[in-house]
C-alpha cells in the first residue's frame, strides 16, 4: 500500500478526509510510491483559521528569537541533508548529486531568514522638522502562501515560508502534487527546530486548492513559482482579489559563445547545463548561440553531450535521471520531432531512449539540434527537457538582438575572454540573471532572484533584500516630545510640520 501523504494543519499532520487522491510516482519505474490528497474545504478553511490565530502571537514574538527558530532549523536541515536528497531523488528522479544540490541551495535560504533582524531595520531621520524625528518600521503582512511546482521540491518552498515567517507572517503552502514528499519531511523538521503551531500549514491539491488561496480574502500575499500559463493566471486572479502575488514563470535561457572564450570551458559548461536535471531547470541553458567562428566547436560539443548518459538516482555514474512523468516525456519526443520537421538539424537524438533493467522510466536521452532559427516552434517552446538548440549569428550584436527578442528573460550567460564584450552584453541584454563565463548565475540568497520579461509577473523578487520587502509593509513614523518648557504657538493649520 502506497503512504498516504498527510496535510499539516494547526501544528498536526493530519489524514485528509478528501475522497480525491493523486498518486505520487517514482519516475525511473512508475511504482505509486505515495499518494497527495486534494485537501477539502473545511480542510483549507481550518488552515486558515489556524494561520489567523498563530499571527496574533508569532508577530509579537521577539525577531531575535524567531530568527533563533531559524538557525536551529538550518542545524536540523544540515543534519538531515542526505536524508532529504533521497526522497527527493525517488519522488522526482534527480540524481543523488543534484538532489543534494536542491537541498543546498534551500538551506543558503534558511541562512538568509536566520539574518532577519537586520533585514528588518527601517529607516531613520532626525529633524525632519525642528525636534521632529521620522523612523520606518517592517511589519508582517498576516497569513501569506506558496504555491510551488516539481523541479526543486526543497529549494523553492525554502525560497519562501523560512523568510515570510521569519519576517513575522503564518505561511499556507501548497506544494506540487507531483513531488510531495520532500516538502512533508521540510515541515516536520522545521517544527522539530520550534517552530510554534500554526505559523506554517501545508495543503495538497491542485487547482481547486490553489483557487481557494487565490480567493481567500485573509491571505494577503502570494508567491508562486511555475509554468508561464499558471502563473499568468495567479498574478492576474491573485492581483484582481487585492492580493500581493509574485510569480515566477518559464524561460528559454541563451548562452552566447564568442569565438575568443576557451573551448574546453565551453564544452564542459554547455554539457551540464543543457542536459543536467534532464534539463528541468528555469535556469538551464536551452539555446546556445555561437558568435563567428566559434560555430566551428558545434560538432565537439553534440559530441560531449552525445556520450552524457541519464540512469536510475542512486547510479553513480548517470549524469541526470527521467523526467517527471509519462506526459512530459511525450510532450518533448513531440517537440523534438517537429523540430526536425521545421528544418532543424538533430545532430544527437534523444528519442525512445532506453536504459538497461529500468524499461518504464521517463526517459529521454541527450538532444541536440543545430540550425535553429526563432521562427521555430522548437526555439519560442519551453522544452524542459535535456535538448539543447544551437544557433549561429555574426556579430555580438546580432546575439543580444536575438536575445533581447525572447520574450523570457530569466537567465543568461555570454563566455568570452574580452572583458569590453561581457561588459557590452552585462550591460545591454534584457534579461535579469546574466552569467560571465558561469552558464546557469543563480544569485545566492543575500541577493534577489530576478527573473525579468515573461520570466516573471510581479516587482519584488524571491529571496534576498526584495523578499523581506515583499513579505511586509513599511509604517513610517513622524514623532514630536514636547519639552515642559516649550511654549505653545496655538493652532496649526498648515501641512509643514
Ligand atoms: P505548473 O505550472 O504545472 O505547476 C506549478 C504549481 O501550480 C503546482 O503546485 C500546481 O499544482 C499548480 N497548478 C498547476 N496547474 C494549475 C492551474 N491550472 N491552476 C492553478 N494552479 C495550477 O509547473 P511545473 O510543471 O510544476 O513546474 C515547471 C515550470 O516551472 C517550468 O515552466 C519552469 O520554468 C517553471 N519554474 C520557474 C522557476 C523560476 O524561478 N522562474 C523556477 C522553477 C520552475
Amino acid at each position: 500500500m502506497s503512504k498516504k501523504v498527510p496535510l499539516y494543519i494547526d501544528g498536526e499532520f493530519v489524514a485528509s478526509k478528501s475522497e480525491q487522491w493523486i498518486p505520487v510516482t517514482n519516475p525511473a519505474t512508475q511504482e505509486v510510491i505515495a499518494e497527495a490528497p486534494c485537501a477539502t474545504q473545511s480542510e483549507m478553511e481550518a488552515a486558515v483559521a489556524s494561520a489567523r490565530e498563530a499571527f496574533k502571537t508569532w508577530k509579537e514574538v521577539p525577531v531575535s528569537e524567531r530568527a533563533r527558530v531559524m538557525m536551529r532549523y538550518q542545524a536540523l536541515l544540515k543534519e538531515h541533508h542526505d536524508e532529504i536528497a533521497e526522497i527527493l531523488a525517488q519522488e522526482t528522479g534527480k540524481t543523488f548529486e543534484d538532489a543534494k544540490g536542491d537541498v543546498w541551495r534551500g538551506i543558503e535560504v534558511v541562512e538568509h531568514a536566520a539574518n532577519i533582524p537586520s533585514l528588518l531595520m527601517g529607516e531613520t531621520v532626525e529633524n525632519v522638522a525642528r525636534s521632529i524625528d521620522s523612523y520606518s518600521y517592517t511589519q508582517p503582512l498576516g497569513i501569506c502562501a506558496g504555491i510551488t511546482p516539481f523541479n526543486f521540491p526543497a529549494m523553492i518552498p525554502l525560497w519562501m515560508f523560512p523568510v515570510a515567517i521569519a519576517a513575522g507572517n503564518t505561511f499556507i503552502l501548497k506544494p506540487s502534487e507531483q513531488d510531495p514528499l520532500t516538502p512533508t519531511r521540510l515541515v516536520e523538521l522545521f517544527e522539530q527546530a520550534g517552530a510554534p503551531k500554526g505559523v506554517l500549514q501545508v495543503l495538497h491539491g491542485g487547482k481547486d486548492q490553489v483557487d481557494f488561496i487565490l480567493d481567500h480574502p485573509e491571505i494577503r500575499a502570494l508567491s508562486f513559482v511555475g509554468s508561464v500559463p499558471v502563473a499568468e493566471y495567479i498574478y492576474r486572479r491573485g492581483t484582481e482579489n487585492g492580493k500581493r502575488v509574485q510569480a515566477f514563470a518559464g524561460a528559454k535561457n541563451h548562452c552566447v559563445i564568442m569565438p575568443d572564450a576557451n573551448k574546453q570551458q565551453v564544452i564542459n559548461n554547455l554539457v551540464g547545463s543543457s542536459v543536467g536535471a534532464a534539463g528541468q531547470r528555469c535556469m538551464a541553458i536551452s539555446v546556445a548561440v555561437f558568435v563567428g567562428a566559434a560555430k566551428e566547436w558545434i560538432p565537439e560539443v553534440a559530441e560531449a553531450i552525445a556520450k552524457v548518459r541519464p540512469g536510475a538516482w542512486n547510479d553513480e555514474n548517470a549524469a541526470y535521471g527521467p523526467v517527471i512523468s509519462p506526459q512530459a516525456k511525450e510532450r518533448i519526443e513531440k517537440v523534438i520531432t517537429e523540430g526536425e520537421q521545421e528544418g532543424a538539424k538533430l545532430l544527437v537524438d534523444g528519442r525512445n531512449y532506453t536504459v538497461e533493467g529500468l524499461p518504464n522510466g521517463n526517459w529521454v536521452g541527450p538532444t541536440v539540434f543545430s540550425g535553429v532559427t526563432p521562427d521555430m516552434n522548437l526555439y519560442k517552446t519551453e522544452i524542459f527537457g535535456p535538448v539543447l538548440s544551437i544557433s549561429e549569428v555574426e556579430t555580438l550584436d546580432d546575439a543580444l538582438e536575438m536575445v533581447n527578442n525572447n520574450p523570457y528573460g530569466n537567465g543568461t550567460s555570454i563566455f568570452t575572454a574580452s572583458g569590453a564584450a561581457a561588459r557590452k552584453y552585462q550591460h545591454e541584454v534584457e534579461v535579469g540573471q546574466v552569467g560571465i563565463n558561469i552558464p546557469i548565475p543563480v544569485p545566492l540568497p543575500f541577493f534577489s532572484f530576478t527573473g525579468w520579461k515573461r520570466s516573471f509577473f510581479g516587482d519584488l523578487h524571491a529571496y534576498g533584500k526584495q523578499a523581506v520587502r515583499f513579505y511586509t509593509e513599511t509604517k513610517t513614523v513622524t514623532a514630536r516630545w514636547f519639552e515642559s518648557d516649550i511654549e505653545a504657538t496655538g493652532p496649526n493649520m498648515s501641512i509643514h510640520l
